[in-house]
């Protein structure tokens, strides 16, 4: 039976990625008999000036007929004014909730022709792979109570709140290391448990969870250490799984060693494999409507659908090799552009894309 796939394009670039991206999926169900049937629908600022919402109804219900959702980015300039609770990113946060989409998983690869392109020096990042494994849908980002209130001398006074149940914990360290199972074994999960009483119990459950998995190698550490360790010496880790709001800092200070935000892609699962795909980027108001944006993170994120939600491990392999490939021709969008390499916009790079996957 034929898989549906909800596409959300959103606001700024993710118009212009999300086009290419489909062009990729286009071309496996056109010249590799990929059985997918592909659907389009509004989310964000986009959604709320044609339906008065960033998540309209008739968006949640195709997303959850869908198999998987393949979204772009959301927000902007011009929404920003609105009041927070039809803001284009509360479409965002609403999916994720509303599908339950627990698991986020964020590779930080470095692909070694753009080693250049990172802050770091080539002899610390070359060759990283790093997963990371964030809780998306608890946590300080959803906890009650939260607010503002004023105290009796008139002073504001600010909270959220750090909730976690141990049901939670076990599900996201479980997706951690089933997924270093198919990797390297290691998962480091990280926590405050040294203040932070929540984490505390978080690090008891990743020590429950980890005795049924023998062969992988568990660690801790404490989430200041783990921001120093990943500038420091980011080789060392192999899976690491964390909280949503410490995964949230980590996962973007994890991209930036390989260069460009506009290389990486993630996926938010449920508890059934039925994912969300998406750039870990915003919509880049400053370069939309430019035909600049990379659409090789979006790209990326297709390869994970592939692999994570339609159970099509070759049809992902060929999508990454395509890309490789690509890069491996020199083309370059402006992000990632370094002297000898080749300059093009969102469109040629999405051709070239699919012209190295046609030529198989
Ligand atoms: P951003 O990720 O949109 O942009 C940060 C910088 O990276 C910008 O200079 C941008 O030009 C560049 N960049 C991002 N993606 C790129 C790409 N594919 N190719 C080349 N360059 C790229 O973050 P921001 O500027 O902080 O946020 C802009 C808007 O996006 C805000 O409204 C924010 O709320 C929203 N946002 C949405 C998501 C999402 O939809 N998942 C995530 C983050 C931010």
């Amino acid at each position: 039976m034929s898989k549906n796939i909800l596409v959300l394009p959103g606001d700024g670039i993710g118009q212009e990625i999300v086009t290419e991206a489909v062009k990729v999926l286009a071309c496996l169900r056109d010249d590799y008999g990929l059985d997918i049937e592909m659907d389009e629908a509004l989310i964000g600022g986009t959604a709320y000036d044609a339906a008065g919402h960033p998540l309209p109804e008739a968006t949640l219900n195709l997303a959850r007929e869908a198999d998987a959702v393949l979204l772009g980015a959301v927000g902007g300039p011009k929404w920003e004014p609105l009041d927070i609770s039809v803001r284009p990113e509360k479409g965002l946060l609403g999916i994720r909730k509303e599908l339950g989409l627990f698991a986020n998983l964020r590779p930080a690869i470095l692909y070694p022709q753009l080693a250049d392109a990172s802050t770091l020096r080539p002899e610390v990042v070359s060759g990283l792979d790093i997963m990371i494994v964030r809780e998306l849908t608890g946590g300080i980002y959803f906890g009650q109570p939260r607010g503002v209130r004023v105290l009796e001398n008139g002073e504001k006074e600010g909270f959220n709140t750090l909730i976690y149940k141990e049901s939670e914990v076990d599900r996201i360290v479980r997706v951690a290391m089933d997924i270093a199972m198919k990797r390297n074994k290691r998962v480091c999960s990280v926590d405050k448990a040294n203040v932070l009483e929540c984490t505390e119990m978080w690090r008891e459950v990743a020590v429950k969870v980890g005795a049924d998995y023998p062969e992988v190698e568990l660690s801790h550490m404490y989430v200041d250490n783990a921001a120093m360790q990943l500038v420091r010496a980011p080789k060392q880790f192999d899976v690491m799984v964390t909280t949503n709001m410490f995964g949230d800092i980590l996962s973007d200070c994890a991209s930036m060693l390989t260069g460009s935000i506009g290389m990486l892609p993630s996926a938010s699962l449920d508890e059934n494999g039925k994912g969300m795909y998406e750039p870990i980027h915003g919509s880049a108001p400053d370069i939309a409507g430019q035909g600049v944006a990379n659409p090789l993170a979006t790209i990326l994120s297709v390869a994970m659908m592939l692999r994570y939600s339609l159970d099509e491990d070759a049809m992902a392999d060929r999508v990454e090799q395509a890309v490789n490939k690509t890069l491996d021709q020199g083309l370059r969008t402006p992000d990632i552009y370094s002297e000898g390499t080749r300059k093009v916009g969102t469109e040629a790079m999405g051709d070239a894309v699919v012209a190295a996957l046609r030529a198989g």
